[in-house]
């Protein structure tokens, strides 16, 4: 089973597939961790990675489609969730090549909706394990410990694309060459959108929406 979360900026992707990866064994495919990682060897490409990503502003599709075929490439038996990609028109028809070349495809893509201003808060709340990637929020969703990871006890920390600033440029971006993604999916009768307010009642309607491929 392949699953695609689409999404606004700060909506809930990670939190899903995070569950999703505990109930179903799927692999998460997050982008944007990917290319954190990139960021991590603090060489020139990962400054033009940095500065863009910064900025609000997408990747080169070339460059992510080599970073999930590399990903891809290691396989996983039960199907991956795929997190934060595709991202433009170009992506989704790369990724559909792709797992066509595995005899795979994708089952459904999970719309998920929030309004702005929870989007917002939900961002500049955000903080993040830097060990085991374990996401909380000061607002909604609190350490137990402040600052501190449940987990693992390392601190938290503030991801650089997270404040008010970049969030409305990721926004803005997000507006123009991801919505229309939406209509590509809806067209091929695989979308479906399911509101994030609460998480486990989210997750539960996420459930009986995979129960039923
Ligand atoms: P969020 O879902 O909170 O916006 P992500 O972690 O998915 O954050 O992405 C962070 C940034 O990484 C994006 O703003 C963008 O610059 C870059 N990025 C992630 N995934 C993609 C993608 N599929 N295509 C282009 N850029 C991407």
């Amino acid at each position: 089973m392949n699953i695609i979360l689409l999404a606004p900026p700060a909506a809930g992707k990670g939190t899903m597939a995070e569950l999703l990866v505990e109930k179903y064994g799927l692999k998460q495919l997050s982008t944007g961790d990917l290319l954190r990682a990139v960021l991590k060897k603090d060489d020139d490409e990962a400054k033009q990675l940095k500065e863009k990503m910064n900025s609000g502003q997408l990747i080169s599709d070339d460059y992510i489609i080599s970073l999930v075929k590399e990903e891809l490439s290691s396989g996983n038996e039960k199907g991956y969730i795929f997190d934060g990609f595709p991202r433009t028109i170009t992506q989704a028809v790369e990724l559909e090549k792709i797992l066509s070349n595995l005899n795979q495809k994708i089952d459904k893509v999970l719309y998920i909706t929030v309004s702005k201003d929870i989007s917002l808060k939900r961002t500049i709340g955000r903080r993040v394990c830097p060990n085991c990637k374990k996401v909380y929020n000061i607002y909604f969703n609190k350490p137990k410990n402040e600052n501190i990871c449940d987990n693992c006890q390392n601190e938290l920390i503030r991801r650089d694309d997270d404040t008010e600033e970049v969030f409305l440029k990721r926004y803005d971006t997000y507006l123009n060459d991801t919505l229309p993604l939406i209509k590509y999916y809806e067209d091929k009768g695989l979308l479906e959108e399911v509101e994030n307010i609460d998480k486990q009642e989210t997750f539960t309607q996420i459930s009986k929406i995979l129960e039923e491929i």
